[in-house]
């Protein structure tokens, strides 16, 4: 093995603190451990390595020899030129993490060491409800009944799982309390969900007969919940508490309405903003008049001056969707789009043809620009 730097290996400085090498032993010592990488021949090499490295550095006498000699400082006697003088990294891993015994520490560094409530009380969960609602009750806003699967409160014990009513929790005897199960591997605990008390670490000593001492069950409950005028799509509401049932009488979850906004098939939303298309009948286009458009509140009378084009927009001030913190309103965005009538009947179509010899092509605005941007295409 060629011999890195023992600061190299750690990654620490050469004025590295105490504190600072043990911590950086302890991260790379988790990382390489082999039971972690049951796949990796090169972990074990690694992990010994490191042990080795914590092994000189962390003690100040032979950290001081390293500083002045390097590996020299090691080499002598040793036998066979192997790894004379060194500990079994195992063992120095097992010190450094106080392990050995109990396993209460790789609880917390593996995340087994849950606080558990001593009752058994667990927080229920937070759950999701998609809900998809019109434009028009988003405009509106609306009250909605949801049913929903999830686990409700036990109404024969009240939550608390016991059939006296008294609680009678005991200590779970699978798992003594700890609410997981482990097996030792190594000096790794693997561990499991206890499947007796299901993490809770207690039982009921007389569980009620209808949820079996969880103090809920599963059953779809209707909930009623208010959607403000102005929601969007993807705007989240809260209903604090009606997710699942806590077990044993634990806090419930919360309740997440996610709105999806059913596509209108008149308008179109933009934040607070509405945009519809209306089709303006030619004649009223060209001399101007009035048009009847659609708003989300009914039809509106809307001004169209004379020689208007198509594709123009209009706009009708707080004719859009309220702003969902209730100050105003945003805009209606009508574009118009000139129709061309058909099916003209002789009589039509001869006053039409009067009409056009009449106008000549001087009245046409945008014919004229656009013959002027166009006119090395029409050899004129
Ligand atoms: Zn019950
Ligand atoms: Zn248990």
């Amino acid at each position: 093995m060629a011999e890195r730097d023992y600061y190299e290996i750690l990654g620490v400085s050469r004025t590295a603190t105490q504190i600072e090498i043990k911590k950086a032993y302890r991260k790379l010592a988790m990382k390489h451990h082999p039971d972690q990488n049951p796949d990796d021949p090169k972990a074990e090499e690694r992990f010994k390595e490191i042990g080795e490295a914590y092994e000189v550095i962390s003690d100040e006498d032979k950290r001081a020899a390293y500083d002045r000699f390097g590996h020299d400082a090691f080499k002598n006697g040793g036998g066979g030129g192997g790894r004379g003088g060194f500990h079994d990294p195992m063992d120095i891993f097992s010190q450094v993490f106080g392990g050995g015994g109990g396993g209460s520490m790789f609880d917390d560094l593996f995340g087994g060491g849950r606080r558990r409530d001593p009752s058994g009380k667990k927080r229920g969960s937070d759950l999701r409800y998609d809900l998809e609602i019109s434009l028009e009750e988003a405009a509106e806003g609306v009250e909605k009944e949801l049913e929903i699967e999830k686990y409700a409160t036990c109404g024969t014990c009240s939550g608390s799982g016991s059939k006296s009513g008294g609680g009678g929790a005991k200590t779970c005897s699978t798992c003594g309390g700890r609410g997981v199960v482990g097996q030792q591997r190594g000096i790794f605990i693997q561990q499991a969900t206890c499947p007796e008390c299901r993490g809770a670490g207690q039982v009921i000593a007389d569980p009620c007969g209808d949820c079996g001492g969880d103090g809920r069950r599963q059953k779809p409950e209707r909930v009623k919940i208010r959607i403000p005028a102005g929601v969007d799509d993807g705007t989240r509401l809260r209903s604090t508490g009606k997710g699942d049932a806590g077990l044993r009488g634990g806090p419930a979850g919360d309740l997440y309405v996610f709105l999806h906004l059913r596509e209108h098939d008149v308008f179109q939303r933009e934040a607070d903003d509405l945009y519809c298309e209306v089709p303006l009948p030619f004649s009223t286009a060209a001399l101007g008049g009035e048009l009847e458009v659609p708003t989300l509140t009914g039809s509106a009378t809307m001004k169209i001056p004379a020689g208007t084009q198509g594709g123009t927009t209009f706009r009708l001030r707080d004719r859009g969707m309220p702003t969902i913190n209730g100050r105003g309103k945003g805009d209606l965005h009508v574009e118009v789009q000139v129709e061309v009538p058909t099916r003209l009947t002789p009589e039509q179509k001869e006053k039409l043809q009067a009409f056009t010899e009449s106008i000549g092509e001087k009245n046409s605005p945008m014919h004229e620009s656009f013959l002027e941007r166009a006119k090395r295409f029409f050899d004129l």
